[in-house]
């Protein structure tokens, strides 16, 4: 399904809400293991692509797949998130009673049942992954502790841990590092480069440092606006986009 390289494939995409046009002939790729920015302003589209790519919106027309062959437009939210693609929303949902660790046994477990946590029993490889996912999400010190009791940035990586867990091949970041404090922002951004490779991901983000950042000098950026792409390539380039800029500042 993926030996072309290509985790997303978008052509023409088409979406309407009472014929208002939200998406209006949006294409673009993700490709395997790559890590893609997407930012516009309010009402480009970039929550209804999401909900496209997920299921939860079906789109009028265009080609929506997934690998190669798989057509998103034909599979249920549980079948696509089954399929491989997770989707992080800007607000946490993790179970706050619960501690750090068993939030992750969960996931790991595949169960969504809190009363299960308690129970849960990991096999060794299970186990194995449970550090490496602390160790990554920066919770290793945190394991122990109530999620309830965790800062908003902690939460969200926790929240980013729990996908990881489920070892999504696409992952949706919806503003990620929104209500973030400098320097859990930072953090997270160096999580997402190490996740580059082994997963793809796709972060729509406001937040221009944080964008550069991710982006550096040789990522895509890609840039919606009024549901369609209007530019796409390096940060510095989008940014030295006419089009863009106007679109930003501008009217
Ligand atoms: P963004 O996430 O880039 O801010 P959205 O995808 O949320 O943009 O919205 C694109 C446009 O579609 C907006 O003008 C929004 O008002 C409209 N829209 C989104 N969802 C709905 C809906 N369920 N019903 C009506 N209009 C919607």
């Amino acid at each position: 399904v993926f030996n072309q390289g290509v985790a997303l494939y978008v052509e023409d995409l088409r979406v309407s809400f009472d014929g208002f046009q939200a998406l209006g002939g949006l294409s673009l790729t993700v490709g395997l293991g790559e890590l893609l920015c997407v930012i516009g302003p309010n009402g480009a589209g970039k929550t209804t692509l999401m909900d496209c790519i997920t299921g939860k919106t079906r789109p009028d027309s265009g080609r929506l797949y997934f690998g190669s062959n798989l057509n998103l437009r034909l599979m249920s939210e549980p079948a696509i998130a089954q399929a491989g693609i997770g989707r992080k929303f800007q607000k946490p949902t993790v179970f706050e009673a619960l501690t750090v660790q068993q939030n992750l046994e969960l996931a790991l477990k595949g169960d969504r049942r809190a009363r299960h946590a308690v129970r849960a029993r990991l096999s060794g490889a299970q186990r194995d992954r449970l550090d490496e996912l602390l160790m990554q999400v920066h919770l290793w010190d945190q394991a122990d502790r109530s999620a309830g009791l965790l800062s908003h940035g902690q939460k969200q990586w926790l929240e980013i841990g729990m996908l990881l867990a489920q070892d999504p091949i696409l992952l949706l970041l919806d503003e990620p590092v929104a209500g973030m404090t400098d320097e859990e922002t930072e953090r997270t951004a160096e999580l997402f480069l190490s996740l580059e490779g082994k997963h793809s991901l796709v972060v729509v983000e406001h937040d221009m440092p944080f964008v550069q950042q991710l982006a550096g000098a040789h990522r895509r950026v890609t840039v919606l606006h009024e549901g369609r792409v209007l530019a796409e390539g390096g940060m510095a380039e989008v940014q030295a986009n006419e089009q863009v800029v106007e679109v930003y500042l501008g009217r």
